[in-house]
């Protein structure tokens, strides 16, 4: 036997935040990981950089690979001595096949391990507010599943044992079969008016529900077109659903909202708009880079006690300062005696990330109101104050400082560059109904996403647009597009907040 080991895991049903911690600190620490059509498929990036990433998935008819050719690939990686971690949806013995992977290592003397994941017949249902069991309804549970084998005549199922069943009936891969499913367990004896649900995408925030009865079932299921992969329930616990949804009941539940920001700063806004039930799509229209010339901000950073203030306009400027503090050998205490001031509360953040505090922030999100916050403590006349910022910030914030008769120095510490997002993910994202809102937090984002995906393409579509404050809103009019909603405090939640309110007034 060699050291390799192949660990089925289960990813869980959907929501990456339901893998159990032992299958994520094996994804990281992976040689090889072998996957299919997950749900989650942002787990994958939990494996490291170098891991082989082999694709083995099975699209409804089109099997990349046949099951006997997985076996032979797990028994082979994990031969050659590798930790293979084998991600399965939901948990790998749950119809997962883990069960003939398990034996094909067992028979080849490869080393293995199993690791649970959440199963969907649990997951979907628990996020469509629906408990499996409950003490006064039902005590117990069968996960079924749904799939005749293909050529089959008769049905394998014993109908008569489903329809006496006296608990909740979970059925896997099933849709297709729905009306037979629901036809047989009637003609068996099941009661036509018990409670029927179909559970789509469960767990994800694409995640859909329908309910009925087991004779209306079919038709309702197939009016809302509903397709796999949906779970199929069949019992009186079904009808809790009407008090314990939590789910679908969350503000932005079924938005699908763009986030616009570059990358390294999305994940705030993804996470707190996924936290209220949207499907965010990540659409980075800049990117922040360094300087042409970084020189004039590292000859700043070396005279940066000529200086009295630093004023930060943003969490990039704060960023791009304390690389060059870096570079310099210098740390937070080269500031002594030189004031800070910070535009909002992201900037403020960003610099206690470095151990410094601000001593000036003007009341509003406005570059207009630093200037008269400043003046209110220090006599601005002859002091000097630096200012990192963005290659193409408005000049506004320098003039206001000279008018005071201060000598301020503006830099470019960083650059603002467009990022073009790939035509196919664009292409994806405006097919069927499109985004809801599209969400930008400055004037570039504005600029490069319009370009990127086309005026028409934009004005065809029936996405909102959400902008943080007056300046990004010019930039989309400046476009003949409407700003639907326009952040009344120019931050982050002051955005989500608009989004907020604007979605509550449209139920
Ligand atoms: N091993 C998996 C099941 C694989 S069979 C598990 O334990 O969950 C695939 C079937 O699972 C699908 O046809 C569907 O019926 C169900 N399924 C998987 N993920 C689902 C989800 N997120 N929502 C609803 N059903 C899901």
């Amino acid at each position: 036997m060699s050291d390799g080991c192949v660990y089925l895991v289960g990813a869980g049903p959907g929501d990456p935040g339901l893998m159990t911690i032992r299958g994520r600190d094996l994804l990281r620490q992976a040689d090889a990981v072998v996957y299919d059509n997950l749900a989650a498929r942002r787990l994958l990036d939990e494996a490291p950089g170098d891991a082989e990433m082999i694709y083995v998935g099975k699209q409804a008819a089109a099997h990349t690979l046949k099951q006997e050719q997985i076996n032979e690939l797990l028994v082979k990686l994990g031969s050659e001595g590798k930790q293979v971690v084998r991600l399965k949806g939901g948990d790998p013995f749950v119809f997962g096949r883990g069960g003939e992977e398990a034996l094909a290592l067992v028979e080849a003397g490869v080393k293995f391990e199993v690791v649970p994941g959440i199963t969907a017949g649990i997951a979907a249902l628990a996020y469509a507010g629906i408990p499996v069991t409950h003490r006064n309804i039902t005590s117990s549970m069968a996960l079924i599943t749904g799939h005749e084998m293909p050529g089959k005549a008769e049905s394998y199922l014993d109908y008569e044992a489903l329809a006496g069943w006296p608990g909740t009936l979970g059925f896997y891969m099933g849709v297709k079969n729905l009306p037979k499913i629901t036809a047989s367990l009637i003609a068996h004896g099941k009661d036509p008016a018990t409670p029927a649900a179909l559970v789509r995408w469960g767990t994800t925030a694409r995640q859909e529900t329908v309910t009925g009865t087991l004779e209306t079932i079919t038709d309702v299921a197939t009016a809302a077109g509903i397709k796999p992969p949906a779970l199929i329930v069949v019992g009186h616990v079904v009808a809790l659903r009407e008090k314990i949804s939590w789910f679908e009941n969350r503000p932005l539940f079924g938005k699908k909202i763009v986030v616009t920001r570059a990358r390294l700063q999305a994940s705030r806004v993804t996470a707190q708009l996924e936290a209220l039930g949207a499907e965010v799509i990540e659409l980075p229209a800049i990117r922040i880079e360094a300087p042409d010339d970084s020189a004039p901000l590292d000859q700043a950073v070396s005279a940066i006690q000529a200086y009295d203030w630093i004023i930060f306009t943003s969490a990039n400027g704060v960023d791009a300062f304390f690389g060059a503090m870096e570079r310099a050998g210098l740390d937070a205490r080269a500031l002594a005696g030189v004031k800070v001031c910070v535009i909002g509360p992201g900037t403020a953040a960003k610099l206690a990330q470095f151990g410094l505090r601000k001593d000036a922030q003007p009341k509003a999100y406005k570059a207009s109101e630093i200037t008269e916050t400043l003046a209110k403590i220090d006599d601005l006349n002859g002091k000097k104050i630096l200012c990192p910022r963005a290659d193409i910030a408005p000049k506004e914030l320098i003039h206001d400082l000279e008018a005071r008769g201060a000598e301020a120095t503006d830099i470019a510490a960083y650059r603002t560059v467009g990022e073009t997002p790939g035509q196919e993910l664009l292409d994806d994202l405006f097919a069927d109904r499109g985004p809801d809102w599209i969400t930008f937090t400055s004037s570039s984002t504005v600029t490069n996403f319009v370009n990127a995906v086309g005026l028409d393409r934009l004005q065809a579509s029936n996405a909102k647009l959400a902008s943080i404050g007056p300046v990004t809103s010019n930039t989309i009019r400046s476009f003949d597009l409407t700003a639907d909603i326009e952040a009344e405090s120019h931050t982050i939640p002051g955005l989500i907040d608009a989004l907020l309110i604007a979605q509550k007034s449209q139920e």
